[in-house]
């Protein structure tokens, strides 16, 4: 193994794809060395222009081909690349010689696209710092979401103009320089940092709007980060955790949204700019139906409960498709009122299959797997302890409620025929 530092290309150069390198070393990778399953070998090169994982940021891809390839050498995807204790190793599923000279390309796409993210965090850091006061304390950069988190909460008001700000930096094509400052220059400069360093300090600066210590590739200027949206933001840990896209994410998630809100717009006829009005209005309608729903089902309910003989003592009334407690519930104290007995209703039936309970012919069992429905119960009593009542359907279908002596309520399994025949026999 070799004790030579791996040059960092991409700290000069982040616009580089390609590179040529010596293979420093390679040697089987720990077990829980990569994230990335199959990455059997961790490579060393003498210069690279691979990113590490480091800073927040997912590492760069790509491929190290052996110069010597038309030999048969196969190239090396790399999938994942790590800096450990200084050193920086390539992971991927087959070794390159020690010594062997390679050509190195990175997946572009991908690292412009973390280049466009993270320089829009740092757009949006450094002005929180300006405009707010506000310290940069968590940043995670997936290829799916960017979040950055805030040591202090900031308003509605604030996120938007946090938002305009950032985005008029981008219009305003501000130059994105990197710098190594000596010790005493950095003594000198005003720049946000996570951690105190005095050496080897490398310092990403944005005109006019941030001076950070980072080690990541940026773009050249704050244009090419295209748009910037806060498309989250919630309280976090005291402070305030911000979700952005930046580029090419920014346009992904309008076109998103855009067909979203076209489909929508043409499944309502309505304008696209004016979809909110009439989707407040379905859910107003609906909850306008559903009461009406209730209403009917009551006033038909009442008039088959007016039918029940004064001096019948327990009652027993069926309703698989009324679904509202608080209606039974009323009508239950109604009927129980007058009644020594027990008013016991069933209602809003789930997991059932009635139709093949209620059309099995006389004489002939239902199918073995068809199950039994849940029903949800409540039993009421002016005059009797409607727990006694309760502990005796427990005994004999498997339950799970419980209540008051004037009231009990919960769920029961069991068909239809076998409840009414238990309760008929019970009382
Ligand atoms: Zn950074």
């Amino acid at each position: 193994m070799s004790n030579e530092a791996t040059v960092k290309l991409y700290d000069q150069e982040p616009y580089e794809t390609t590179f040529t390198a010596k293979v420093l070393s390679r040697r089987p990778a720990g077990e829980h060395e990569s994230a990335r399953a199959g990455h059997s070998f961790a490579i060393e090169l003498d210069r690279t222009l691979f990113f590490p994982e480091g800073g927040g940021q997912t590492s760069d891809t790509g491929v190290l081909t052996p110069k010597d390839s038309r030999a048969g050498k196969p190239s090396a995807d790399i999938l994942d690349v790590q800096e450990t204790d200084g050193r920086i190793f390539h992971y991927a599923a087959i070794p390159l010689e020690p010594g062997a000279e390679v050509t190195g390309k990175i997946n572009w796409a991908h690292r412009f696209d973390n280049m466009q993210q993270h320089t829009g965090e740092h757009i949006v850091s450094g002005l929180a710092h300006k405009l707010f006061g506000l310290k940069n304390v968590g940043f995670h950069l997936s290829d799916q979401t960017v979040t950055m988190d805030y040591d202090k909460e900031l308003s509605a008001e604030q996120i938007e103009t946090l938002e305009a700000e950032a985005n008029r930096a981008i219009w305003e094509n501000r130059a994105v320089t990197v710098l190594f400052p000596t010790p005493e220059e950095l003594t000198g400069l005003d720049y946000r940092s996570k951690i105190d360093l005095t050496e080897g300090v490398r310092l990403v600066r944005i005109d006019g709007v941030d001076l950070c210590a980072c080690c990541a590739p940026h773009v050249r200027t704050t244009a090419e980060v295209g748009l910037l949206k806060i498309v989250d933001y919630r309280r976090y840990k005291g402070g305030m955790r911000l979700w952005i896209v930046c580029g090419n994410r920014a346009l992904a998630n309008y076109r998103m949204l855009h067909d979203q809100s076209a489909a929508i717009s043409e499944a309502l006829s309505a304008p696209r700019d004016e979809l909110l009005e009439p989707i407040l209005k379905i859910g107003r309608d609906l909850d306008a139906a559903k009461a009406a729903l209730i209403d009917a089902q009551s006033e038909l309910l009442r008039a088959e409960i007016a039918g029940i003989p004064a001096d019948q003592e327990h009652v027993l009334i069926v309703e698989p498709d009324i679904s509202n407690d608080k209606m039974i519930r009323s009508l239950l104290n109604e009927l129980s009122e007058a009644r020594s007995g027990y008013c016991f209703a069933l209602f809003n039936v789930t997991d059932n299959d009635l139709s093949v309970s209620e059309t099995t012919e006389a004489g002939k069992a239902p199918a073995p797997e068809t199950p039994a429905p849940t029903w949800r119960y409540i039993c009421a009593s002016a005059g009797s302890d409607c727990r006694a009542f309760n502990e005796q359907l427990k005994s004999s279908f498997p339950v799970r409620g419980g209540g008051q002596p004037t009231m009990v309520q919960g769920s029961v399994t069991g068909s239809k025929e076998s409840l009414s025949e238990w309760f008929k026999a019970a009382f």
